[in-house]
């Protein structure tokens, strides 16, 4: 893929994930570097609705800007710099504080599962991450590359980690399929609430959950999907058929 089809793919994850209430004034994507497996490419500190071809930055994984770019970057830019580093396979990153998702962050006795079959790309375990067992009392915000090293520990090899009282993130092997599971993430978590205020609930099984893993990220069901979001996030315009 060219940087130009990366650059263009990236605003359209930023928009699609805005349109779809994943992120709001916070929360953004990344792509690993086409050319470049050692950077990243990250919007400056821009609300994702907003973002455009000119917002986007060069990263190395502990967090520099390349090239003397002086703008101002996201506080927790780690997150995305560690997950890259720790996962070779992984070519994008979401993160969100969507506010469905939170409930699962706090609770101390019931785990986010996979429920519906749209969300089985989100993995049979969901790992939780408690700043605070490590680095104590802290404005809760992953603003450095210890604490981006040791979130992406805990993601280990799933593709989600929720993180205590903030949010997630989500790691793919696409942009296509990062933006899939992030979108799917909180839906089945608000299906996941609505079940559980009606008594018990029947959850995927793992190999339920193993047969909704697409093998191939680029798969045409995911297309399909970055497609539709994508037109209706209103940058159709911007598709260029690599994803
Ligand atoms: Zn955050």
């Amino acid at each position: 893929m060219t940087l130009e089809s990366a650059i263009r793919n990236l605003v359209i994850a930023n928009r699609i994930l805005a349109h779809e209430g994943v992120v709001d004034a916070y929360g953004h994507v990344s792509i690993r570097h086409p050319d470049n497996p050692q950077h990243y490419l990250l919007s400056r500190s821009r609300s994702p609705e907003l973002v455009e071809a000119g917002d986007i930055m060069e990263f190395t994984f502990d967090g520099a800007a390349v090239g003397g770019d002086k703008r101002q970057p996201y506080l927790e830019r780690f997150i995305h710099g560690s997950i890259y580093a720790s996962r070779p396979e992984v070519t994008a990153v979401v993160h969100s504080h969507a506010d469905d998702v939170l409930p699962f962050s706090v609770s101390l006795t019931t785990r986010l599962r996979p429920v519906v079959h749209t969300a089985g790309c989100m993995g049979n375990h969901i790992p939780l991450w408690d700043i605070r067992n490590k680095f104590g009392d802290t404005n809760m915000l992953v603003t450095n590359v210890e604490q981006g090293r040791d979130l992406a520990t805990t993601l280990e090899r799933n593709n989600v980690v929720l993180m205590c009282g903030h949010g997630f993130a989500a790691a793919g092997r696409s942009l296509a399929e990062a933006v899939r599971i992030a979108v799917y993430l909180p839906k089945n978590a608000r299906v996941y609430m609505e079940a559980l205020r009606l008594g018990e609930v029947r959850v995927l099984s793992p190999g339920e959950v193993e047969q909704k893993m697409v093998k191939n990220p680029n798969a045409p069901e995911i297309v399909r999907a970055w497609e539709y979001w994508a037109k209706r996030a209103g940058c159709g315009h911007l598709l260029d058929g690599a994803v």
